[in-house]
C-alpha cells in the first residue's frame, strides 16, 4: 500500500480503494531494452502507454517513475476534466490563423470526450460528471473583461464555447455572493483525479508495460535512461516529467515549477447544497486573475483550489507545502463565495506542481533523428490537454500520418528557456505580486488596471 507519505493529505488518495493504493511496479535494478522509454507515470506518460499498446501492441514500453504512478500533479488536482489550453484562442488566432485556432479547440474538445469514453468503455469509476464550467463574474470589472473577451473572438470570426450568461442564470447554476454575471462552457467533467491515474496505470501495466516505481531517472538522453542503479535503452525516449523538468541535468530552465494549492471540505448536507447550487456538479471558477478552481465532489464536497504559493528560489520543489497561511487564504475565498460554509469543517488540504514554459505554450513533439519526445508545460490545464499529448505522441512514435493531431499548432513548438537566477525568481515573484494586487484593485474600483493588463500581456492572454 501507499501509504505514509504526503499523498496521505490528500483527499483523492484517501478516497482511492485499496486496489487502486496497491503498488504497481518494483524498482528497476537490471539494465534492460524497450522500443519505447516514457519518464513519468503521470498522465501524459501513461496516455502515451495507453495510445501505444492500442496502435502497436507488441511494442515493449518501459515507464520510470520517480515515486508511484500518480505521485505528481495528476493525483492531487482539481479533477477539471476541460477543453481549456493553456494558450487562449486570441494567441492561437494571432500566431497561426484562425483554422488552426479551430482545430486546436475541437481537439480540445474531443480530449474531454475521448478520457469519459475510455473510463466507460473500461468500466473505470472515476466519478465523471459532465457537467461544464461556470465562472462567476464578481465584479464591474469581471464582467467587462467576459463580454470584451468574447465580443473580442466574435470579430476574429471565432465562436466560442463559452457563453456569456445573466447574473441569475449564473447563480441557478453556482449561488455565489456578489455575482453580476457569469459564463458557462459545456467542455468540461469533473472527475476524481487521482481515480483516473491509477485506473489508467493499472491498465497499461496489465496490457504489458513495464512500470518501475521508486526510480528516479538521473538523466534522459537519445536511446537511454539512466536510473542510479540501472538504465533502460530504447529507440524512442519521451520525457513525461511536468513541473519536476527543472531537477533533470540539462533541463533546469525548460519549464518552471509552480505549486497549485487545494482544500476540501468534509461532506456537506442537503440544506448548504439549496445554497451553494452546482446541482449538476459544474466545475467553478470566478474572474480573478489569481485562478481559483473548484468542484463539487461525487461524495457532496467541496474541492477547491488556486494558485498563489510562491516560486521557490532555484526552482526547488518541496514535497510538502506546510504553509497554514496559503490553505487559509483558500478557505477565506471559498466562505467568501459561499457563506454557508461557516461551521463545517475542512478536511484535508494540499499542493501539487505544475509546469509552466517560458512563453506559456504547452507543447508536444518528438525529434525523430534522436528519438527525445517530450509533452507538458501545461500550466493549470493538464487533464484534458495530456490525453491529447498522448495521442499525439503514439501517432508521432508511429509515424502515422494522423493530421488532426500531428499538424496542430503546439506540435514541435518550442519556448525558450527561463533566465537564470536570480532573474528567474524575481521576474516570477513580481509577476505574482502584481497578479494578487491587480485582483484587489479591480475588485475595489470595479474597473480594469493596468497591472491587469500588464499580467494578460505576460500570460500571453
Ligand atoms: C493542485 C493542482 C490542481 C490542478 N488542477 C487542474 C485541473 O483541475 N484541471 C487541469 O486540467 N489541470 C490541473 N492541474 C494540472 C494537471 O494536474 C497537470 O497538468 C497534469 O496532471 C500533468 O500531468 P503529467 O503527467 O504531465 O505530470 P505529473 O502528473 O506531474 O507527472 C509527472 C511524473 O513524473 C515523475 N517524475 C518526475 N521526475 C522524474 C524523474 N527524474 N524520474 C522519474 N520520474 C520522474 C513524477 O514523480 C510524476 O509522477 C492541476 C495541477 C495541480 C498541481
Amino acid at each position: 500500500m501507499i501509504v505514509g507519505s504526503e499523498l496521505d493529505a490528500v483527499l483523492w488518495w484517501d478516497q482511492l480503494p485499496t486496489e487502486l493504493r496497491a503498488p504497481l511496479g518494483p524498482p528497476l535494478t537490471q539494465d534492460t531494452t524497450a522500443d519505447v522509454a516514457i519518464v513519468g507515470a503521470g498522465y501524459t506518460g501513461l496516455w502515451t502507454a495507453y495510445y501505444l499498446q492500442q496502435a502497436m501492441p507488441d511494442a515493449r514500453i518501459s515507464i520510470i517513475e520517480a515515486h508511484c504512478a500518480g505521485y505528481g500533479a495528476s493525483g492531487r488536482n482539481g479533477g477539471w476534466a476541460s477543453a481549456y489550453f493553456p494558450q487562449d484562442h486570441d494567441a492561437l488566432i494571432r500566431s497561426f490563423g484562425l483554422s488552426a485556432a479551430q482545430a486546436m479547440d475541437a481537439a480540445m474538445n474531443d480530449s474531454v470526450d475521448e478520457i469519459g469514453r475510455v473510463a466507460h468503455e473500461h468500466e473505470w469509476e472515476i466519478d465523471w460528471a459532465k457537467g461544464g464550467t461556470v465562472v462567476a463574474a464578481r465584479s464591474q470589472a469581471q464582467l467587462a473583461a467576459f463580454h470584451a473577451r468574447d465580443a473580442h473572438l466574435r470579430a476574429l470570426g471565432f465562436t466560442p464555447s463559452t457563453q456569456l450568461l445573466s447574473a441569475r442564470a449564473t447563480e441557478n447554476l453556482m449561488g455565489a455572493t456578489k455575482v453580476v454575471g457569469g459564463t458557462f462552457n459545456p467542455n468540461c467533467a469533473a472527475i476524481q483525479p487521482a481515480k483516473l491515474v491509477r485506473h489508467l496505470a493499472r491498465h497499461v501495466v496489465q496490457g504489458g508495460a513495464d512500470l518501475y516505481e521508486n526510480t528516479p531517472a538521473r538523466s534522459i538522453e537519445p536511446g537511454i535512461v539512466r536510473t542510479e542503479r540501472a538504465d533502460v535503452r530504447a529507440r524512442y525516449v519521451i520525457r513525461a516529467t511536468e513541473g519536476y523538468t527543472a531537477q533533470i541535468p540539462g533541463l533546469h530552465r525548460r519549464l518552471i515549477p509552480f505549486y497549485s494549492s487545494m482544500v476540501a471540505t468534509e461532506p456537506l448536507p442537503p440544506k448548504a447544497w439549496d445554497e451553494i447550487e452546482l446541482a449538476s456538479r459544474p466545475t467553478f471558477s470566478d474572474g480573478r486573475r489569481l485562478v481559483i478552481y473548484g468542484q463539487r465532489t461525487a461524495d457532496d464536497r467541496l474541492a477547491f483550489g488556486g494558485r498563489g504559493a510562491p516560486y521557490s528560489f532555484g526552482s526547488r520543489i518541496s514535497p510538502v507545502i506546510d504553509d497554514a497561511a496559503i490553505y487559509r487564504r483558500l478557505q477565506g475565498i471559498l466562505a467568501d463565495l459561499f457563506p454557508v460554509l461557516h461551521g463545517y469543517r475542512f478536511t484535508h488540504a494540499w499542493s501539487g506542481t505544475l509546469g509552466i514554459a517560458r512563453d506559456w505554450w504547452a507543447s508536444v513533439g518528438l525529434d525523430p533523428v534522436t528519438g527525445l519526445g517530450w509533452a507538458g508545460g501545461y500550466v493549470g490545464d493538464g487533464v484534458g490537454t495530456s490525453n491529447l499529448a498522448g495521442r499525439t505522441l503514439a501517432a508521432l512514435v508511429c509515424g502515422r500520418d494522423d493530421n488532426a493531431l500531428t499538424q496542430l499548432p503546439w506540435v514541435g513548438h518550442h519556448s525558450r528557456s527561463w533566465e537564470v537566477e536570480p532573474l528567474r525568481w524575481l521576474a516570477t515573484t513580481a509577476a505574482l505580486n502584481v497578479t494578487s494586487s491587480a485582483d484587489r484593485i479591480e475588485s475595489r474600483t470595479g474597473r480594469a488596471s493596468l497591472r491587469g493588463r500588464i499580467v494578460d500581456a505576460l500570460t500571453g492572454h
